[in-house]
């Protein structure tokens, strides 16, 4: 079964970025523009993988986490920070917060794809993504 996503980022131009390449990729994609209605989203489509933005205004991306840890249901969703933040304590805050992953801005569009897959079970991923 291919993996539905859920992309949470206020910056347009990224969150179209994220779903082009996912989609491109032939995986599903759910979005949310801020953190409150990601979680309800979630709540809503329960995501195999969630891609949340630190930075937006209203619950950050540390807030959204923790509200999809407090959810049973969400709870052992992978969920992966997607950050300007570069610094190597940045990095090492994200993963004792709770998240799976961490990937830098500016994304790598050739790169990108492949280093989500790396948080989906085998099962999930479409294999091969854009030859
Ligand atoms: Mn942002």
């Amino acid at each position: 079964m291919t993996a539905r996503i859920l992309v949470i980022e206020d910056n347009p131009a990224n969150l179209a970025l994220v779903e082009y390449l996912l989609n491109a990729s032939g995986y599903i994609t759910v979005a949310a523009t801020d953190g409150a209605t990601g979680v309800r989203v979630a709540r809503e489509t329960r995501p195999d993988l969630v891609i949340c933005d630190l930075q937006m205004p209203g619950l950050s991306g540390y807030e959204v986490l923790e509200e999809l840890r407090a959810d049973p249901t969400l709870a052992r969703t992978p969920v992966i920070a997607v950050t300007a933040f570069s610094m190597q304590d940045d990095q090492i805050k994200v993963l004792s917060a709770g998240f799976n992953g961490y990937l830098s801005k500016p994304i790598e569009p050739e790169r990108f794809v492949a280093q989500v897959e790396e948080y989906l079970p085998l099962d999930q991923r479409r294999g091969g993504g854009v030859a």
